[in-house]
């Protein structure tokens, strides 16, 4: 998104990325926004429009929430990134398809969008994802069940790969491989009679990261800057909507300075949703799914709408002493 913008600006992009095409494992799911969804719809991403999201909590449902007008979209990544690319060789940029040293460039700014592989695998999870044909899933819905004690959650996504493919996958802290796939798997058998696997994968997502979106004239958007929901998983928005920051940034007097204040609030939004997973994760094992399951409609809404701040937090825990006292406990335990 970056070089795209960057491109029609008229700057002269060089773009390096060891991948031809971009076929990372994703849920695919985009919080719908005004401000990409031009883009979206010219590059022909968009596949399903979600306007219901189930939440459970360990498989118990906590709220079936619907929206009036569609909340994300189910999109075909690989179809959007292939699409900005052309853009920029429209516009006379060129791809060079190598992995991206630092000594390569040694003045001017530099865009750093290597994703969760710019930070070190202590700050990963790792996410796995099955597209399995089934029936019985409306192209309208999403299904996101938390499960506090791995610190992680699964989701079920229409996925864009056509009616009746669902994209089902999910991400727990300390498991590895193997152990993520069964658990996947077994939720998978649970949720359909009858299913057919059609392609599995698996990526790392920086849940751990340190939000650090510059580093002196480097330009960190998306992942690679830390901006990502930790709590979820949600990173696409974020990605697409610093990566129109930092175009923008390049004509400005001072793109670090620009570019820092433009993702102030993705930055903020991205620290918040730290705090929550670590609240989480302080909180004592018998009550880490009371909590969940006690946070209000609107916590969830907000969530899911990708407007988290901290205004929505505090209402929500003084919204229940019960949740109040938990992390009350959370919070003095991890600090004495
Ligand atoms: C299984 C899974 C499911 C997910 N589901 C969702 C979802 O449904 N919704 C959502 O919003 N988020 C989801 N996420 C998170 C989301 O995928 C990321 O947050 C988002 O893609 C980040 O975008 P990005 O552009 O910053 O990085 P990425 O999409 O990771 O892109 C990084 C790019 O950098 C390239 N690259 C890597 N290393 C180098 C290098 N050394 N040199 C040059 N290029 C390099 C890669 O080839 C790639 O093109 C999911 C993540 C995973 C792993």
């Amino acid at each position: 998104m970056a070089a795209a913008e960057l491109a029609l600006r008229g700057f002269r992009v060089v773009g390096l990325d060891p991948l031809r095409s971009y076929r990372k494992a994703c849920g695919d799911a985009v919080v719908a926004r005004e401000e990409y969804d031009g883009v979206l719809r010219k590059s022909n991403s968009i596949r399903w429009r979600i306007r219901r999201a189930i939440i459970n909590v360990m498989g118990e449902e906590a709220y079936t929430i619907e929206f009036d007008r569609p909340v994300w979209y189910i999109i075909d990544k690989g179809r959007l990134v292939g699409y900005l690319r052309e853009v920029v060789e429209a516009e006379g940029g060129r791809i060079i398809y190598k992995i991206f040293r630092k000594n390569i460039v040694k003045t001017g700014v530099i865009i750093d969008a290597r994703g969760p592989y710019a930070h070190p695998p202590s700050k990963h999870i790792l996410a796995y994802r099955y597209i399995v044909k089934a029936r019985d899933w409306d192209a309208d819905t999403v299904l996101l069940d938390f499960l506090p004690d791995k610190s992680g959650l699964y989701w079920v996504f229409p996925s864009h790969h056509g009616e009746n493919y669902v994209n089902i996958g999910g991400g727990f802290k300390d498991t590895d491989v193997i152990d993520t796939k069964n658990l996947i798997l077994n939720y998978i058998k649970r949720l359909f009679k009858e299913f057919r696997i059609i392609s599995e994968s698996g990526a790392p997502i920086a849940v751990y990261s340190d939000v650090e979106p510059v580093n002196g004239n480097v330009l960190r958007v998306g992942e690679a800057g830390g901006l990502i929901n930790s709590a979820g998983g949600e990173g696409i928005r974020m990605a697409l909507l610093s990566g129109m920051a930092a175009g923008r940034a390049l004509e400005s007097e001072k793109p670090p300075h620009y570019y820092r204040r433009a993702v102030r609030r993705l930055a903020r939004e991205a620290r918040l949703s730290r705090l929550l997973l670590r609240t989480v994760e302080a909180s004592p094992g018998d009550s880490r799914s009371s909590l969940l399951k006690r946070l209000p409609e609107f916590f969830w809404r907000s969530f899911l709408s990708g407007e988290l701040r901290i205004g929505v937090v505090l209402s929500a825990v003084l919204s229940s002493p019960r949740i109040a006292g938990i992390i009350v406990r959370s919070l003095s335990s991890s600090l004495f």
